[in-house]
C-alpha cells in the first residue's frame, strides 16, 4: 500500500515536472501534444545539419568557446592592475600575471592543441558516424536531469583521478605536477595540463554523456557549462555573477576554494561541487575576494598547525 502510493507520488511529480517545463508553450505550438519549450532553440539547426552533424562541431564548438571565455580575463589580467574595484574581488592579492606568464600557459595550450587535440579530432571526423540530430527537442526536464547527472558523474570521475594524482607520488611527479606549476591560478592554467590530463578529462567529459543516451543540445550545453565551471575554477576572482555565488548552501566550489587548492594541494580535489571533499575530509575552507581569510579557514589553519605539532 505504502510502495503503491510512493509510486504514484512520484509519478505525478515527474508529471507535473514535464507537464509544467514542456505544456507552458503548447498554445504556441498549435496544441500538438509533443510541444517542448526548448523547440525554438532546436530548430535554429535547420539549414545548418550538415555542420552540427559532424562529428568535428562539438570539438570547434568546445575549443571556440574555451578561448572565447579565457580571452576577456586574459585581459582583465593583463591590463585591470590599476582598477582597483576589479583588484577587489582578487583571491590571491599579492600576485600579478605577467606576460611570460600568459605565453608560457598559452604556448602549452595551442601545443596540446596541434599535438593532441587536432589528430584526436580529424581521427573521430574519419572513424566516428555523424550525430543523429532528431525533430524533436528535449524535454526541459529531460535536458535538465541529464545534464546535472552528467556534471555529477564527471564531477565524481575527477575527484578519484585528482585524489589519486595527488596521492601516488610517481603520477604527481610525472603528470599533475604540470597543473601545479602555478600556486596562483589564472584563466589560462584551466588547460595547463600534462596531455595524459587533458586526454582523461576530454575522454571522460565525452564519454559520461553517453551513460544517459542524451539528447545532442544537452550533450553541447553540458559541455559548455564544464567549461563554464571549470574556467571559473581558475580565474582567480570571486567575481558576484560567478556560478558560486548563484547556488546556495556552498554547493558549486568556484574560484575561492579551486584557488586553495592551488595553494594547499592535499585539499579540495572536486573539481566543480563540495560534498565529496566534505564527506572525504579533504575540504579546506575558501578566501573571500580581497585576500580575505574567514573564520573558518584561520580555524582550520590553526588546526592543522596544532595537529602538526603532535605528528
Ligand atoms: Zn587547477
Ligand atoms: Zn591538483
Amino acid at each position: 500500500m505504502m510502495e503503491g502510493s510512493l509510486l504514484d507520488i512520484g509519478k505525478t511529480w515527474i508529471f507535473i515536472n514535464e507537464s509544467l517545463a514542456d505544456g507552458l508553450l503548447s498554445w504556441n505550438t498549435s496544441g500538438k501534444s509533443n510541444a517542448r519549450i526548448l523547440q525554438p532553440l532546436w530548430d535554429l539547426r535547420l539549414g545548418r545539419e550538415e555542420f552540427l552533424r559532424s562529428p568535428l562541431f562539438p570539438v570547434v564548438l568546445s575549443v571556440a568557446f574555451y578561448f572565447s571565455l579565457c580571452t576577456p580575463f586574459m585581459i582583465v589580467d593583463l591590463i585591470g592592475n590599476k582598477w582597483t574595484w576589479i583588484q577587489s574581488f582578487k583571491l590571491q592579492t599579492n600576485k600579478e600575471v605577467t606576460v611570460s606568464q600568459i605565453f608560457d600557459t598559452l604556448g602549452l595550450t595551442f601545443w596540446n592543441h596541434v599535438v593532441y587535440i587536432l589528430p584526436a579530432a580529424v581521427s573521430q571526423w574519419v572513424w566516428t558516424p555523424d550525430t543523429h540530430l532528431p525533430e524533436l527537442a528535449p524535454s526541459l526536464f529531460e535536458f535538465m536531469w541529464h545534464q546535472i547527472a552528467s556534471l555529477l558523474v564527471f564531477d565524481f570521475q575527477y575527484y578519484v583521478w585528482h585524489w589519486t594524482h595527488h596521492r601516488v607520488r610517481f603520477l604527481y611527479k610525472h603528470i599533475h605536477a604540470v597543473h601545479h606549476r602555478y600556486h596562483s591560478p589564472f584563466c589560462w592554467v584551466t588547460q595547463y595540463l600534462h596531455p595524459w590530463e587533458l586526454i582523461t578529462v576530454g575522454f571522460l567529459t565525452t564519454t559520461n554523456t553517453w551513460f544517459f543516451n542524451c539528447h545532442p543540445l544537452t550533450i553541447w550545453s553540458y559541455m559548455l557549462v564544464s567549461i563554464v565551471v571549470s574556467v571559473e575554477a581558475h580565474i582567480g576572482f570571486d567575481l558576484p555573477f560567478c556560478l558560486h555565488n548563484w547556488f546556495p548552501f556552498g554547493v558549486i566550489g568556484g574560484a575561492p576554494k579551486h584557488d586553495m587548492h592551488h595553494l594547499k594541494p592535499t585539499t579540495n580535489f572536486q573539481p566543480f561541487f563540495n560534498h565529496w571533499d566534505k564527506l572525504f575530509s579533504s575540504y579546506c575552507p575558501a578566501m573571500k575576494a580581497g585576500g580575505i581569510k574567514p573564520k573558518q579557514l584561520l580555524d582550520y589553519e590553526h588546526k592543522n598547525k596544532e595537529t602538526k605539532k603532535f605528528i
